[in-house]
């Protein structure tokens, strides 16, 4: 039969046992031994999943305790300086991640970021000109020796040379982290030396930098870096996320025993990969979606991959698109999903047994193949389900013209009529939402959902938080208001709950970086608003102040990034619909006296797509999107948009596309300087630049915000320029939060005294 393998299964565990251990053994609640052992009952129980499923190897190497890219970093011995004393251990590496740990100094953490364009950060790897790299860190031969014991074949995972350096950051100017490759490339001859010693025949080498565009001498490098690390074992090298296409020139010369590619994302290239890369390479077929929750339509895969498998015949092995790591960890924990909606979907264990199914049925098995056609018959089901389709979203999303997208007025017009009826001074002050979420709001939402608090006694909880903070802002000076979100346990669920079409999880958990986890819902069919969401929140908050009080929603192209999508819709068809339920819902908060609507988007920069040459296309439906949900607002009704942890030097045309009355962003970690972008492209429309880190507990004096300020002065005109925090406040508590916001409106005052 076909090889089957994954090429990653979750680490969080069932239910999430490693974000709690890992918060545990930092708290000082449990020994290093017990995060040990719970790390390692996970990995067992993964391996066994997927021996019982039935996969030719078990993949080991994928657990990790708080990022694979930094687990990657130990094992090469790569250590930020200052994080270096004596051998690294487990606390070194959560120096890296996280600054501290229980043992050894505290010292800055190593950057963050997105890992590619999933909902998953890594551990920046930082490159000095002088790096050296040392094995110097056994857990995956460790693991490997683990799982051999427990009777498993084992194929290892590693991140290879070239993304390695790639997805780090040089730390010192004048040198190029590419010159750092031949040091680096004696470790991995050292660790396929070790799983040779091993008895491993296979390695998962993950090179996933192949699905960009990259710089001529990067990819010159792959053809050096692959001859000197060939030889101890079979590699297998593996791509996702996107096309390699463009790299295949390289990659067919490379000295490696096979190809993973991600059928999910990229079908179109299978022939080429077919016909480009040597007879004897192994073509893994990433076929079951890792990046999804939908069951695979096992019927349509045999009728796709039938021409392959007969011309590739043992060359073909069949595995995921990706590592499982981006989808829940099983389906069968979910109790109270509609059963419609259930027969749906498959989590990441469920997934594997799509593997094993599909390569048995692809082999001719003719059980298999009745097995296929069962197994698939509910999501065939899906595409005539009436939860799935509604002609009347559909039809209007049909009927979506350019005229949809655009405001009454232009800004000019819009700013001149927003200031008569809205007569605020001059850097006007407000917050982005949200209020500290305290232990006792978060337990009456959790008592509401269990039915252990009436309707009637959650809402006047709420209504109690709610005019708490209008009489804390109105205490503080405040000019633009907000309700401080309380009923909102995420800005995204939030929504999803709220319309029709989407489903929510218990346990769908994902990791998103460390200890970290969210729960995305799913978009599972056409998305309509049966009643207004927050006009009644909305309007009790503005009841209670003479102030304005901004109306809060989550934009469309964040509430589509932040889901799991369907799959027989283009994200833009997705973004439209929801974007048309938004844009009723500002209409009826303006009808019922809201002046200002804030309609977040922090996720239209981390959408863009791998390529940059999808970018253009990307942004245009994006815009739109947002467009259309904020232009049912009249000239005088001031639609605000927020966006944090972007860099806006490549999309500032676009972030000025959107046409917003006012953009507030997070701007004060990076001193102003993502400002330089908005000065550059001169953006017409006014501006609240972050001036409160609120991912620290640091109060900001007086004189920094009036310093930060100064500084935006010179880049944003004065009657456009706001005053506010970096992004929401729910993270923090009251203490923080009126200290801070005391002194952000001291600085308003300061600068408008001065003026
Ligand atoms: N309005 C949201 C809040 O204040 C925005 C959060 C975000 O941008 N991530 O929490
Ligand atoms: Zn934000």
């Amino acid at each position: 039969m076909t090889t089957t393998h994954i090429l990653g299964y979750p680490r969080i565990g069932n239910k999430r046992e490693l974000k709690f251990a890992l918060e545990q053994y930092w708290q000082g609640e449990i020994s290093q031994q017990g995060l040990l052992d719970v790390g390692a009952t996970i990995r067992h129980h993964n391996w066994q999943v997927q021996k019982d499923a039935g996969l030719s190897f078990v993949t080991v190497g994928d657990f990790a305790w708080y990022d694979q890219v930094l687990q990657t970093s130990l094992t090469l011995g790569h250590i930020p300086k200052r994080h270096r004393n004596g051998h690294p251990d487990l606390d070194t590496l959560f120096r890296i991640a996280r600054g501290k740990a229980p043992t050894g100094c505290s010292c800055a953490a190593s950057d963050m970021t997105k890992w590619f364009n999933t909902n998953y950060h890594y551990i920046v790897p930082e490159f000095t000109k002088e790096d050296e790299f040392n094995l110097s860190w056994n857990q995956i031969f460790d693991e490997v020796n683990e799982a051999q014991k427990s009777g498993h074949s084992v194929k290892p995972v590693i991140l290879g040379p070239l993304s390695y350096l790639y997805l780090g950051k040089e730390k010192e100017e004048g040198f190029n982290r590419l010159d750092l490759l031949p040091r680096l490339l004696s470790v991995y001859q050292q660790i396929f030396a070790k799983f040779k010693a091993q008895g491993v025949e296979w390695v998962q080498i993950d090179e996933p930098i192949l699905a960009l565009e990259l710089p001529e001498a990067w990819r010159k490098a792959y053809n050096l870096a692959y001859q000197v690390i060939a030889g101890d074992v079979k590699l297998l090298l593996t791509t996702y996320f996107e096309s390699v296409e463009q790299q295949l020139d390289i990659i067919s010369q490379l000295k490696v025993n096979g190809l993973h590619i991600d059928l999910n994302v990229a079908p179109q290239q299978l022939d080429a990969v077919v016909n480009s890369v040597p007879q004897d390479w192994i073509i893994s077929l990433g076929t079951i979606n890792g990046r999804n929750v939908w069951k695979a339509n096992l019927n349509t895969w045999i009728k796709t991959l039938t021409p392959a498998i007969e011309k590739l015949g043992d060359r073909a092995w069949l595995s995921t698109s990706c590592s499982l790591l981006h989808t829940p960890v099983d389906l069968e924990q979910e109790t109270d999903l509609e059963p419609e909606v259930e027969s749906w979907l498959a989590f990441a264990k469920q997934k594997t047994g799509e593997v094993v199914l599909l390569a048995e049925a692809l082999s001719g098995n003719e059980t298999a193949i009745t097995k296929c056609a069962e197994y698939s018959a509910a999501i065939e089901a899906r595409a005539t389900s009436t939860r799935v389709n509604k002609p009347e979203v559909q039809a209007r999303v049909n009927a979506i013209t350019d005229a949809l997208a655009k405001r009454d007025v232009d800004y000019a017009q819009r700013a001149e009529a927003q200031k008569a009826t809205l007569n605020l001074p001059l850097f006007p002050t407000t917050t982005i939402g949200s209020f500290p979420q305290t232990g006792e709001i978060r337990q009456q939402r959790r008592a509401h959902k269990a039915g252990n608090l009436t309707d009637a006694d959650y809402k006047s909880a709420m209504q109690g938080h709610i005019k708490d903070a209008i009489e804390r802002q109105e205490k503080l000076g405040l000019d633009v208001l907000v309700h401080g979100e309380p009923e909102r346990n995420d800005m995204v669920e939030y929504f999803a709950e709220n319309l029709d079409g989407f489903a929510v999880t218990r346990f769908g958990w994902v990791q998103s970086y460390g200890s970290r986890c969210v729960k995305p819902a799913v978009i599972v069919g056409d998305i309509s608003r049966e009643s207004p969401i927050t006009v009644e929140w909305a309007t009790y908050a503005q009841s209670l102040s003479e102030k304005p009080v901004k109306g809060m929603l989550t934009g469309p192209v964040t509430i589509l990034g932040w889901t799991f999508p369907r799959e027989d819709l283009s994200r833009q068809q997705i973004a439209e619909q929801i974007a048309l339920a938004l844009r009723d819902e500002v209409a009826d908060l303006q009808d019922a006296g809201i002046k200002i609507i804030q309609i977040d988007e922090p996720a239209i920069r981390e959408g863009m797509p791998l390529k940059v040459s999808d970018w253009k296309a990307y942004l245009e439906w994006a815009v739109n999107a947002f467009k259309i949900s904020a232009a049912s607002a009249v000239a005088d009704t001031q639609i605000h948009t927020h966006m944090c942890y972007s860099e806006f030097n490549d999309i500032i045309d676009s972030v000025a596309a959107l046409d917003a009355d006012v953009i507030t962003i997070e701007t004060s970690r990076s001193d102003m300087e993502l400002l330089q972008a908005f000065e550059e492209f001169s953006y017409p429309n006014e501006i609240g630049p972050g001036v409160y880190d609120i991912h620290s507990p640091n109060i900001p004096p007086v004189e920094s915000i009036v310093g930060l300020l100064e500084k935006a002065r010179k880049t944003i005109p004065d009657e456009r320029l706001w005053v506010n925090p970096d992004c929401g406040l729910k993270t923090r508590n009251w203490t923080e939060v009126e200290s801070a916001l005391a002194n952000l409106v001291e600085a308003a005052k300061t600068l408008r005294s001065a003026t």
